[in-house]
């Protein structure tokens, strides 16, 4: 099963893709996380991204398509996976159309969670009481979130129009068994 998932942060995708993922046995590759884990390098490479990162801008494309292409191309995958966090942008998308068409990989469903900015806003600065990330800070929430709507919601559309049949939108401002029951739903008739 191939899925790719859209969603602001705080829009609960991290949440739903690791339950998809238990229950499938398939991998959850939210770029957040790899990208974090590779920070713990400390190398000029581990140097660069944190200060992207902390910032909440975009990692370089020359960085993160490889990332993903590698991944998508391991053993781990080989039954599927659960993209999250990527593409963000234009040009990913891109990419990734090419590759998927490329290596004649199917995706099976694209799951957009829809949230709206203050409902998102103040999910993170709760989830940052929590968990310790450096990018959880109003500025940078900012910055994260103008992002996603400024260049990643744009490509939704890209991918709402042409894999029209495995596009679904959810109302991701329910609770999390709702959505989890709609997917799982979804999932048993794609
Ligand atoms: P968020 O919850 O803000 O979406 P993620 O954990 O998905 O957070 O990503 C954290 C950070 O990792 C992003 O703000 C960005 O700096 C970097 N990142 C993740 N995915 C990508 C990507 N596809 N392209 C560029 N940068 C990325």
């Amino acid at each position: 099963m191939k899925l790719i998932l859209f969603g602001p942060p705080g829009s609960g995708k991290g949440t739903q893709a690791s339950l998809l993922s238990k229950k499938n046995k398939i991998p959850h590759l939210s770029t957040g996380d790899i990208l974090r884990s590779k920070l713990e390098d400390n190398d000029s490479l581990a140097k660069d991204l944190s200060q992207i990162i902390s910032g909440g801008n975009l990692v370089a494309d020359s960085i993160i398509n490889p990332i993903v292409t590698e991944k998508l191309l391991s053993t781990d995958c080989k039954n599927g996976f659960i993209l999250d966090g990527y593409p963000r942008n234009k040009s990913q998308s891109n990419f990734l159309i090419d590759f998927l068409a490329n290596k004649n990989l199917d995706i099976d469903l694209i799951i957009d969670f829809k949230a709206d900015i203050n409902t998102v806003k103040q999910r993170i600065l709760e989830r940052s009481k929590i968990e310790n990330r450096s990018d959880d800070n109003l500025e940078v929430i900012k910055t994260r979130l103008d992002k996603y709507f400024s260049e990643t919601q744009p490509i939704t559309a890209v991918f709402k129009q042409k894999f029209k049949e495995k596009f679904l939108e959810i109302n991701a401002i329910q609770e999390i068994t709702k959505i989890q029951y709609e997917i799982e739903n979804r999932l048993k008739n794609a």
